[in-house]
C-alpha cells in the first residue's frame, strides 16, 4: 500500500495554502475534497496580510485577471451617523514605517478554485472524495478512510494527516483532538445573500477611504451588525449578523428577515440599498463560533476553521487559515525530518503561533463590542497605527507582542472574563 507523506482533508484556503507551502519545500501532498469546485462559500473580504501572502504565493497576476474589487480598507459605521476608517497598510521591511497598500475582496467560488487549481497545476495530487474516518494505529493517526463517488471505501496511509475541513471539524468531531468548545459568538446567526446596484463609495484619486471596493461594516448594537462587501462593479455581498433569539422572534423567513434588516439596521446601510431583489440564494449560518483544544498530536494537525473560528466581523478567517497553512508546513517538515521524528511534539511551535493569532482576533472583537467608544478613539487617535497593524493581520511573534494596544486589550479582556 502506497504511503504518502502528507494527506490534507479539504481544498479550501487552508488546504490549498498548506499544499502550496509544502510544494515549495519539496513535499508533494494529496488533497481530498468532497465537493466539486467551484462551490459557494461565504467569506469574501481579505485582510492586508492575506493579500501579501497571496503575492508571496505568486497569485497576484491571476487575482488581477479576475478583476476582483481592490480593497484599501474597512469603514465601521456606528448607529449615530459616524464611522471610523482603518486603511490597509504594510510595514516597510527597512524602516518599519507604515505604507498604504491594498488587498482584494473575492468571489469565493472562483477564488477557492484558483487556489486549488494552482496547487494541482504545480504538482499537488488531488482526489474528489469524502474523508469518512481517521485511521489510528496504537496511539497515532496513520491515515484516513475515504469514500469515493461510487460509494467504494478505501484506506489511504500517510505520515501526517492535515485536517483543513473547515467548519466540518473532521478530527474534532471524531474525538481525535481535545474538546470542541463553544465560542463567544455561538448564539449568533448570519443571514446573507447578494444585491445588485448598491450605492458604493464614488472613488477618489486622493482619498482611498472613498474607493468603491472597500469593505463596509454597520452596527446597531452589541452583536447586531451587517456587512457590505463589493464583489464587482455591480454585485455586492450583503449579510446581517444578529443574536439567534432576535432572529427567531422576528418569525420571518430568511429572505424577509434580511430585507427588513438591511432597511432598518443602520441608516448608513439603508441609504445604499436601491433594490432588495437578491441575486444569490439567501443563506444562514449559525453555531459558527468555537475552539478546539489539543488540535495537534501524533500524526495529525488541524489548520484554519478545522480548529477555531471566532466571528466574521473583521474578516480574518481566510487569512488565519492560509497563514496557519504556512506555519503548519514548517512543523510538518520538521516532523518528516529525522530530527523531528525523535521530537515528542514537533507541532508545538505551530500550535503556539496559531493560538497567538486566534487569541489576538478574539480579544480585538471582544474589545470592540464591550468598549465601542474606547475602540473608536483608539482607531482614530494615538493608537491608530496599532489598530492598523492588527486589522492587517500582524498577529504573530514580536509584531503582536510589541503592539501596545493589543497588550492593553489582552489585559482588559482577561480581567473582564475573570469577572474583575
Ligand atoms: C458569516 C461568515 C462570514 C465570513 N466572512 C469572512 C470574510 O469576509 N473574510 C474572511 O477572511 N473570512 C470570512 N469568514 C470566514 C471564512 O469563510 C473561513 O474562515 C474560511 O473559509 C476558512 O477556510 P478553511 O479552508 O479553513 O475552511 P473552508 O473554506 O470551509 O474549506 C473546508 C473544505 O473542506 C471540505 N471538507 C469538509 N469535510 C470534508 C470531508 N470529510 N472530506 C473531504 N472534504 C471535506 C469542504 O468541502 C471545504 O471545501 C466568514 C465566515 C462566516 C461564517
Amino acid at each position: 500500500m502506497k504511503k504518502r507523506p502528507v494527506i490534507i482533508i479539504g481544498g479550501g484556503p487552508a488546504g490549498s495554502a498548506t499544499a502550496l507551502h509544502l510544494l515549495r519545500s519539496g513535499v508533494q501532498p494529496l488533497i481530498i475534497e468532497r465537493e466539486s469546485f467551484p462551490r459557494f462559500h461565504i467569506g469574501e473580504s481579505l485582510s492586508g496580510e492575506c493579500g501579501a501572502d497571496l503575492r508571496t504565493l505568486d497569485l497576484e497576476d491571476e487575482l488581477l485577471r479576475q478583476k476582483y474589487p481592490i480593497k484599501h480598507g474597512v469603514k465601521v459605521f456606528n448607529p449615530h451617523g459616524s464611522h471610523f476608517w482603518v486603511e490597509v497598510k504594510k510595514r516597510c521591511p527597512e524602516t518599519n514605517a507604515l505604507i498604504p497598500t491594498w488587498t482584494w475582496s473575492v468571489v469565493r467560488s472562483s477564488f477557492d478554485r484558483i487556489l486549488l487549481d494552482t496547487a494541482r497545476n504545480r504538482g499537488v495530487e488531488y482526489m474528489e472524495c469524502e474523508a469518512v474516518a481517521p485511521i489510528k494505529e496504537d496511539d497515532r493517526i496513520t491515515g484516513v478512510r475515504i469514500q469515493t463517488a461510487t460509494g467504494a471505501l478505501e484506506n489511504l496511509h500517510c505520515d501526517i494527516l492535515v485536517d483543513c475541513s473547515g467548519q466540518a471539524t473532521f478530527l474534532a468531531n471524531r474525538g481525535i483532538t481535545g474538546k470542541k468548545i463553544k465560542g463567544s459568538y455561538v448564539n449568533q446567526v448570519a443571514v446573507f445573500s447578494q444585491l445588485t446596484d448598491m450605492i458604493l463609495d464614488p472613488g477618489s484619486d486622493t482619498d482611498t477611504s472613498l474607493a468603491p471596493g472597500n469593505s463596509l461594516i454597520f452596527y446597531k448594537q452589541k452583536d447586531h451588525w451587517a456587512w457590505m462587501i463589493p464583489l464587482s462593479d455591480t454585485v455586492t455581498s450583503i449579510g446581517v449578523v444578529a443574536p439567534a433569539p432576535y432572529f427567531k422572534a422576528q418569525k420571518l423567513d430568511k429572505a424577509e428577515f434580511l430585507r427588513n434588516e438591511i432597511l432598518s439596521l443602520n441608516p448608513d446601510l439603508a441609504r445604499r440599498v436601491t433594490n432588495t431583489s437578491f441575486v444569490e440564494e439567501v443563506r444562514t449560518i449559525s453555531s459558527y463560533s468555537y475552539t478546539v483544544s489539543d488540535y495537534t498530536g501524533k500524526g495529525f494537525v488541524c489548520v484554519g476553521d478545522a480548529h477555531h473560528f471566532t466571528d466574521p466581523i473583521f474578516s480574518f478567517g481566510v487569512f488565519l487559515s492560509m497563514k496557519e497553512g504556512e506555519f503548519a508546513t514548517e512543523s510538518i517538515l520538521k516532523h518528516l525530518s529525522e530530527e523531528g521524528a525523535a521530537n515528542a511534539n514537533p507541532f508545538a511551535p505551530y500550535e503556539a503561533l496559531a493560538t497567538q493569532g486566534q487569541d489576538a482576533v478574539r480579544d480585538l472583537i471582544d474589545c470592540f463590542w464591550e468598549y465601542p467608544l474606547v475602540f473608536t478613539r483608539m482607531a482614530i487617535g494615538k493608537a491608530q497605527d496599532d489598530i492598523t497593524d492588527l486589522f492587517a493581520g500582524r498577529l504573530y511573534g514580536e509584531a503582536v507582542e510589541k503592539n501596545a494596544s493589543r497588550v492593553a486589550m489582552r489585559r482588559l479582556m482577561q480581567a473582564r472574563r475573570a469577572g474583575k
